[in-house]
């Protein structure tokens, strides 16, 4: 079974709750979104055919076998959009039986049905400024699992903010879900986004793009 792989690289995780964590990241080539933050364009169409076998020996190669500390490097499948890819089940899957600890980084537009309950979901719930607002499957929202998955919030401008907390409140979300608020790099003011949150005693994560803050917005690999 092949796939196409734009790069497979260990760096920090900059983003959500395990921000900072040791992580091995496959990223699989392809999305048919076209948000106009996205900072991995480099992704869309570049990669190569690998086999299965040969991405689990690249990430053992980078990260060891699974280690057992609380902390222990983890995989994540991340994209472009890694379920527009028809077999990611049978690779997620393949490192869930490893043993690794596994994560995927997905827009919300693909069935979550498919991907198997113990991996740590981290949907984007893409918001009006992101040009991608309608693709979203509602149905999703039945396949997180409360805390272990994490619903992600890019906001591009102030009006996002609105958009997203409304949304959030009519259906709930944050008396259940981890929910993660973060400025668009460059677009909305990381401070103006931290008080308003606060103001609004809203219980939602903060969060900033971590590895740009320490090797710059464009820098790919890490
Ligand atoms: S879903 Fe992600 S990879 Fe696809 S266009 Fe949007 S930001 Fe880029």
């Amino acid at each position: 079974m092949k796939f196409k792989i734009n790069e497979i690289f260990t760096s920090l995780q900059g983003e959500g709750t395990r921000a900072g964590r040791m992580c091995c990241f496959i990223r699989l080539t392809g999305c048919p979104l076209r948000c106009v933050y996205c900072d991995t364009e480099y992704a869309f169409y570049e990669g190569q055919m690998k086999e299965l076998d040969e991405i689990s020996g690249e990430v053992i190669k980078q990260i060891g076998t699974p280690g057992s500390q609380i902390n222990a490097p983890f995989v994540e499948l991340t994209g472009g959009e890694p379920l527009a890819h028809p077999h990611t089940r049978d690779l997620l899957s393949h490192f869930l039986g490893l043993n690794y600890e596994v994560a995927i980084e997905t827009a919300g537009s693909h069935d979550l049905s498919l991907v198997p309950s113990q991996v740590i979901k981290i949907v984007d719930r893409k918001t009006p400024g992101s040009g991608e607002v309608n693709q979203w499957l509602e149905t999703n929202l039945m396949y997180l699992v409360p805390g272990q998955d994490e619903l992600k919030f890019v906001l591009v401008n102030e009006s996002d903010y609105d958009w997203s907390k409304q949304w959030c409140l009519e259906r709930k979300i944050l008396d259940h879900h981890t929910v993660l608020f973060s400025p668009a790099w460059g677009s909305l003011n990381p401070q103006w986004l931290a008080e308003k949150i606060i103001t609004d005693r809203l219980p939602v994560r903060y969060q900033t793009q971590l590895h740009k803050v320490i090797w710059g917005a464009d820098r790919t690999g890490v």
